[in-house]
């Protein structure tokens, strides 16, 4: 069987700082959703300039596009011994659909550790978050500085601020996550697949949680 990891928090949780430490321990290809959608936009294609609209706005992607897109990625042959899945799915209408399509080939959702953390928290989060150019590698002006300011340590590339992490559009983006992705929580924890970890620990501790979580399931 394959393993399908689902990483659900609020934006600013740590799901991107996880899932780099995660995928690397566990050889598993790390699926982004939202680094799909700003590769897409790098590269100016359709489905990227769609993006943007809703993406400066920080709402949702709507789910048609961001389910195939998401699908069409999880058929590369990186993914032949699963995911680890951070951001999507972000509706019930994605989680259904993830689980429909592991189904057609007799697979499941394994596990999903939920982040939790308090919105105060997630905004001080964002407003300091530096990514990576390259390749998304996060980093954060206070809690988990780069060697080098405005330097990614592991690539090399320039840092810089996204545009939907300025105050105004993380707190619609945090609205959202309560509106849409919180129902998530539910879902999955009445399938019994969810394990809540404290986000608000160090990075190394919150990593270290999931992993003995994931040790247990996997
Ligand atoms: P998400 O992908 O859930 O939006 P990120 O992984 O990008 O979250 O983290 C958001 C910001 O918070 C980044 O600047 C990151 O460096 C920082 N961060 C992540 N985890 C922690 C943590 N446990 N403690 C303090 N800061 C953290
Ligand atoms: P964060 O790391 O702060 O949680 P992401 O990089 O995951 O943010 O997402 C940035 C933006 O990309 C979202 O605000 C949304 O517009 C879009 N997006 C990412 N994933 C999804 C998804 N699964 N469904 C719809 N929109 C998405």
């Amino acid at each position: 069987m394959a393993i399908y990891i689902v990483l659900l928090g609020p934006p600013g949780a740590g799901k991107g700082t996880q899932a780099k430490i995660i995928s690397e321990k566990m050889d598993l290809a790390h699926i982004s959703s939202g680094d799909l959608f700003r590769e897409n936009l790098k590269a100016q294609t359709e489905l990227g300039k769609l993006a943007q609209v809703y993406m400066n706005r920080g709402e949702l992607v709507p789910d048609d596009v961001t389910i195939a897109m998401v699908q069409a990625r999880l058929q590369r042959p990186d993914c032949k011994a699963g995911a680890l899945l951070d951001g999507f799915p972000r509706t019930p209408a994605q989680a259904e659909a993830l689980s429909e399509m592991l189904a057609k080939n007799h697979e499941s959702v394994t596990a999903v550790p939920y982040i939790s953390v308090p919105a105060e928290v997630l905004i001080e989060r964002l407003g300091g978050r530096w990514s990576c150019r390259a390749q998304g590698h996060v980093y954060h002006e206070k809690y988990n500085p780069p060697k080098t300011r405005g330097i990614c340590d592991i690539d090399g590339s320039e840092l810089y601020q996204r545009e939907d992490d300025k105050a105004e559009t993380v707190e619609k983006r945090i609205r959202v996550y309560f509106d849409q992705t919180a129902p998530l929580i539910d879902y999955y924890r009445q399938k019994n697949l969810l394990m809540e970890i404290d986000g608000t620990k160090s990075i190394e501790e919150v990593a270290g949680e999931i992993v003995s979580f994931l040790e247990k399931v996997v």
